[in-house]
């Protein structure tokens, strides 16, 4: 019995290192770029801070305070103030994928930082399928907004 255990687990498949990355995760990636991101960078060539939410940059102030609160842990508010406005995207070594620090990142171990930064070290290529299903517009949420009438008599 012991030896058709064995037998089993050297039968089993490969661990998968990379993530598997959805078409859905490259588009988002592709809508990411096209915000225009400038990333602050350590003296390490991986290490990249990028800011969350509509800002498109960070100021080296912003990072100060952001590395603060992770060090110190003052207070949980500003901790958790801090933890979400900035992402820190690590680049793969030999072509591996980034991490990165956003909810996203951390859970599915892709997500469009990584990708974006994959794609700015040269290691990742965006499937041009993805960028074709940018072109449509978004719907907006919630229900169509009704047609109006075009020309409306004034009685
Ligand atoms: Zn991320």
């Amino acid at each position: 019995m012991i030896k058709e255990w064995s037998l089993d687990t050297t039968d089993r498949r490969p661990f998968h290192e990379e993530p598997s990355v959805s078409t859905r995760h490259y588009r988002d990636a592709w809508m990411y770029m096209q915000e225009g991101k400038e990333p602050l960078y350590l003296d390490d060539g991986r290490t990249m801070f990028l800011p969350a939410g509509s800002k498109k940059g960070l100021t080296v102030e912003e990072l100060s305070a952001y590395i603060q609160a992770m060090d110190s842990c003052e207070s949980f508010e500003q901790y958790a103030e801090q933890r979400f406005a900035v992402w820190v995207v690590k680049a793969g070594e030999n072509g591996q994928m980034a991490t990165c620090s956003c909810p996203v990142g951390m859970k599915q171990r892709v997500c469009k930082h990584a990708i974006t930064v994959g794609v700015w070290k040269g290691t990742i290529t965006i499937p041009d399928v993805a960028k074709h299903a940018v072109i449509g517009q978004k719907r907006k949420r919630g229900r169509p907004t009704a047609t109006r009438p075009a020309l409306v008599r004034q009685d």
